[in-house]
């Protein structure tokens, strides 16, 4: 590939003696589990998010099993989640042992459609479950107001929206939880699984900082069953290394997308619609064709890196083949299957390099 989806390595090298020495530190601590390099970066995230605490645990989805574990949701109970989203959400939900609820997305942000949720809404339903899907915040307000209304909690999944706003101010403690991954290849990535969660709820932050932990608060002693999931001080101290760049990382995505924007526009193509309230972390700049896959061919041929987020969507996986929802229960998230297409995006791009992608894609006939 001359222009890869995305390039881990130039990443670590563009960072390399700070990362090197953050791990070194690490290692010559003598402290492998939790500790003071842990405690630092929940600090330090806790405040780039603008929430009152943070918790680091093993991974994105183990974010959101205890997110939804410290508000006691489990059998009986129903959430509410996006159609339209990586199946992380789905199996949240349905490792609790709680109901899946899925809502079709509002087809212009392609996130959950907040006019279509009350409707969602029964006497079993505990929370609400948006996404910021591809780094866009999803429409809050509402979601808030009817959470208020119905007594459910919000629990956000962040997985893609590192530094992305609603309104102004930076996702990480609108709603009760905001769940976060640091997979390698989110916009701020550890180099292995890492997650965390962040809040402003100091009740849910302990619960999930002692679930976390064996159940334990004091050692051999366990108040709740827990599980194993911290995150690793290897990879909170390399998060406390790119951490101070993650901002400068956004505007060069915000500059890929303007030349992706400003160059597409007239093209065959749905481009991504961004309503004045959002200002995104551009985790994936999404556009969609009906004729994608030749497409994804022409670029690829080109030695252009593309990917699909995603091909196939949860109600369709054979995970959750015994809820017994037809492929057209869900239209738009099928659809949505069929039509989208990932371009290159990270700060590894030069403009440059979007411009030839927008080269290749603008032979396609004006719309
Ligand atoms: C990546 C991702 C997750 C899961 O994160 P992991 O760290 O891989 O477990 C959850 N939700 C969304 C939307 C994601 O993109």
């Amino acid at each position: 590939m001359t222009i890869p989806f995305l390039d881990l390595g130039a990443a670590y090298l563009e960072l390399k003696p700070e990362i090197d020495a953050a791990i070194h530190r690490v290692l010559h601590s003598g402290w492998y589990i939790l500790g003071p390099e842990v405690e630092a970066f929940e600090a330090e995230w806790a405040e780039y998010c603008g929430a009152d605490h943070a918790v680091g645990v093993a991974n994105g989805l183990d974010a959101l099993i205890l997110a939804l574990r410290a508000l006691k949701i489990g059998p009986g109970d129903e959430v509410i989640v996006p159609s339209n989203t990586y199946i992380a959400t789905w199996l949240a939900v349905t490792a609790v042992g709680a109901r899946l609820v899925p809502v079709e997305p509002d087809p212009a942000t392609l996130n959950i459609d907040p006019s279509r949720i009350a409707a969602a809404i029964s006497s079993a339903t505990r929370a609400i479950l948006p996404v910021h899907l591809y780094g866009q915040s999803v429409d809050l307000d509402p979601i808030l107001a009817l959470a208020r209304q119905h007594g459910l909690a919000v629990v956000e999944d962040a997985a893609q929206a590192h530094g992305a706003r609603y309104k102004g101010k930076r996702i990480g403690a609108h709603g009760d939880v905001v769940c976060w991954s640091f997979y390698p290849g989110k916009n701020l990535g550890a180099l292995g699984d890492g997650g965390a969660v962040t809040t402003n709820r100091a009740d849910l932050a302990d619960r999930i900082r002692v679930l976390r932990n064996y159940g334990s608060r004091v050692k051999y002693v366990n108040e709740v069953q827990g599980v194993n999931s911290r995150l690793d001080p290897i990879q909170a101290a390399v998060l406390r290394a790119k951490l101070p760049h993650l901002d400068a990382w956004t505007q060069r995505r915000r500059a890929i997308a303007k030349v992706y924007a400003d160059g597409l526009r007239g093209c065959k193509l749905t481009l991504p619609h961004v309503p004045d309230w959002a200002e995104p972390a551009w985790h994936l700049y999404v556009v969609r064709s009906t004729s994608r896959d030749q497409l994804q061919k022409r670029l690829s041929d080109a030695g252009i890196g593309t990917l699909i987020h995603y091909p196939i969507p949860p109600h369709m996986q054979e995970a959750y083949d015994h809820l017994g929802l037809a492929p057209s229960a869900l239209p738009l998230a099928r659809r949505l299957a069929d039509e989208v297409l990932s371009l290159p995006m990270g700060p590894h791009l030069t403009l440059e390099d979007a411009g030839r992608v927008v080269e290749l894609l603008s032979g396609v006939s004006p719309a």
